[in-house]
């Protein structure tokens, strides 16, 4: 793998896509290419296979997807399952099919089962029942990871799979309903704070744990894994449990988290609890043993982490 690979960047608007385009460009990478819906939609296999035939990629960050917050993935099941199976089915295959050598697919760690012992090991997918709030979206990412380590056992490519915890960053959707609770909470506590609102209402008991990576950290993870020679990836790995958690390894209640957003945005009022919303997964905590065993330790702490998404969204605001 060399600085001047032609590197397409599969999802470059969203939140880890750019992320991944900014830390590849810092580090001196200096042939990305990157598709805008409208030029390229993953979702059509002939569009796939046109793109990979004109363009002799080499490697590939698979960071397209469909994703959103508890609520979204409620209420639009079909569309979350539908489109991540189609962009993982028509860009891998269409990859190999062109000889691709190197790919990254991110999953996210939904893929575990609801009630994984924690922190959750690679080793614990596909050991029981999913979270229903994600079943669809997370079924989905299995398959992405599946289909890698069926075309690496079959075809002998090297393609690689990175579980991502829960990311927040710049480019996030701060939509105060279909968010995430990182972003539709910095939303909700600065209006809050704009109006003199007296609470702000989150949303369940406060008391599910939740882990939070900063998307820059993994951007920087996604470029430590994919420099890894082969050798020292298949060593780490195993042929059909081939994929790598990517977090920070702690963990908060979601109640704490909601304090310290308060905190950051400077907001003194009290803070409610709406529990005919859903919790979601219990605790969802990553074993990032792997990760550390190959180099690569989060940086960014959640403070830190979330004064910088304030000061994203409040440029979001005017943007
Ligand atoms: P999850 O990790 O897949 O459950 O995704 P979310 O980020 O949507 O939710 C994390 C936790 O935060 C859940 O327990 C939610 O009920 C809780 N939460 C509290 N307030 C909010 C909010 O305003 N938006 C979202 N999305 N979640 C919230």
């Amino acid at each position: 793998m060399s600085k001047n690979d032609r590197i397409f960047v599969a999802g470059h608007r969203g939140m880890v896509g750019s992320a991944i385009v900014r830390k590849l460009q810092e580090q001196g990478y200096t042939n990305i290419v990157t598709r805008s819906r409208s030029e390229l939609d993953l979702v059509q296999q002939s569009e796939m296979k046109r793109f990979f035939a004109e363009e002799s990629i080499d490697q590939v960050y698979m960071a397209a997807a469909k994703v959103g917050g508890i609520l979204a993935n409620n209420d639009y099941p079909a569309d979350f399952i539908y489109e991540n199976l189609m962009i993982e089915a028509n860009v891998i295959h269409e990859a190999w099919r062109a000889g691709v050598k190197r790919m990254l697919f991110l999953g996210s760690s939904c893929i575990y089962p609801r009630l994984a012992p924690q922190p959750m090991a690679e080793n614990s997918l596909l050991t029981g029942v999913l979270e229903a709030t994600n079943e669809p979206y997370a079924i989905a990412k299995i398959a992405g990871i599946k289909l890698c380590e069926s075309y690496n056992r079959q075809y002998g490519t090297d393609y690689r799979s990175v579980m991502p915890t829960n990311l927040y960053g710049p480019g996030d959707n701060y939509d105060a309903q279909k968010s995430h609770v990182i972003p539709g909470l910095l939303r909700r506590f600065h209006e809050a704070k704009e109006s003199g609102a007296p609470e702000v209402v989150i949303w369940g008991t406060g008391k599910p744990m939740r882990e939070f990576l900063y998307v820059d950290d993994m951007a920087e993870a996604c470029v430590h894994v994919m420099a890894l020679d082969a050798e020292t990836y298949q060593k780490n790995t195993q042929p059909m449990l081939s994929h790598i958690n990517v977090g920070t390894g702690e963990d908060i209640t979601i109640r704490d988290l909601a304090t310290t957003i308060g905190e950051v945005v400077g907001y003194s009022g009290r803070i409610g609890f709406d529990t005919s919303k859903p919790d979601g997964t219990p605790r969802k905590l990553m074993d990032v043993g792997r990760l550390h065993s190959l180099g690569w330790y989060a940086r960014i702490g959640l403070r830190e982490g979330l004064a910088k998404a304030y000061q994203d969204f409040l440029s979001s605001t005017r943007r």
